[in-house]
């Protein structure tokens, strides 16, 4: 009777142990048959109740059937190890015949591109292109750029401050000082840079790019200023365009004039850009104020000189037609693709 069984109970098992499909199940079947409350293991108890003349033989059918099971189990584990390591060789299989994903070539940012766009224009016609730091002094941000402590210019900064008194520089004048200490007259210098203001909309971000220049020589007048600065916007449009300077007011020029250009959208005709006024304000600029002069050193009888200070993103809103200032720094590739050439 129990010969029978055991029978039944091994055929079965094969087949469950054939039909195992990975290496967890097959170890479940395992422990099923063979491990302390299995079936063959159960087999093996109920041999106490057989009578000792009946136990030898029933005992050898036993182990025989355990060791049966035992090494088809090893063989299906060996198969199954076999299986799992060929398909996990075939998932990471590469085929370097396959063509390659298709390497999209980058571009320089437009702002980047931009300022080395200035950069040329200003190295043909003889400027040196200098850097300062972003991190600056009261000094060389204000004071030496004719802005006291109590010169409400300063409120209008929005400077960002360090515990420590000093800034992060808030227009790239500073440099000019730093030129002009640096290199006795005659200069002819631009220095673009990150500046930073304490401001964010949608025509101010807190940080943004100026290029500034700065001309000191003997018989400098604001006749240069005017034709080196036209000739330089005409450059840069690569057309003939009108240009007008209007007075206005800076601490470090005297006199101080605003630039405007006939709007590059419209010809000067009107349009919403302009305001329909034809005109579009591009920079700042002047003659270099005598307390600048004397506060690095120059004689100010001798040598006179002129600045200006243009944003980059402003020249670059005007030159691609882009009406948000924030869309250069928000890093949409959308937006930075249509740059990549021209
Ligand atoms: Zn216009």
């Amino acid at each position: 009777m129990e010969g029978q069984d055991l029978h039944t109970v091994v055929e079965q098992a094969l087949a469950q142990v054939a039909a195992a499909p990975d290496r967890a199940a097959l170890e479940h079947i395992r422990v099923q048959l063979l491990g302390k409350s299995g079936a063959v293991t159960a087999q093996l108890k109920s041999l106490g109740k057989l009578s000792a003349a009946e136990r030898p033989a029933a005992g050898q059918r036993i182990n025989e059937a355990k060791r049966t099971l035992t090494e088809a189990i090893e063989r299906r584990r060996t198969q199954l190890q076999q299986t799992e390591l060929d398909s996990e060789l075939a998932a990471g299989r590469i085929d370097v015949t396959l063509p390659g994903r298709g390497q999209e070539p980058g571009g320089l940012h437009p702002v980047t591109k931009v300022r080395a766009r200035i950069e040329a224009l200003f190295r043909q016609v003889g400027f040196h292109v200098v850097e300062g730091p972003e991190v600056e002094d009261e000094f060389h941000n204000f004071e030496a750029l004719n802005i006291p402590a109590s010169h409400p210019a300063r409120a209008m900064h929005d400077t960002f401050y360090f515990p420590d008194g000093r800034l992060l520089r808030t227009h790239t004048s500073p440099v000019q000082i730093r030129a002009m200490r640096a290199t006795p007259p005659p200069l002819r210098i631009i220095a673009p840079g990150r500046v930073y203001r304490c401001d964010s909309d949608m025509t101010h971000t807190p940080m943004f790019h100026q290029v500034e220049g700065l001309v000191i020589d003997e018989n400098i007048s604001l006749a240069n200023l005017k034709a080196m600065l036209h000739g330089f916007m005409e450059q840069f449009f690569e057309r003939s365009l009108r240009m007008r300077l209007r007075a206005s007011y800076f601490p470090f020029t005297e006199p101080s004039a605003e630039v405007d250009i006939e709007c590059v959208f419209c010809n000067g005709a009107g349009c919403r850009v302009c305001k329909h006024s034809g005109w579009i304000e591009v920079l700042g600029c002047g003659m270099v104020h005598s307390h600048v002069l004397q506060a690095v050193g120059i004689d100010a009888e001798r040598w006179t000189g002129y600045a200006f200070g243009v944003g980059i993103e402003r020249l670059a809103m005007l030159r691609y037609g882009v009406n948000d200032l924030r869309l250069f720094f928000e890093n949409d590739l959308r937006f930075l693709r249509q740059f990549r050439t021209g």
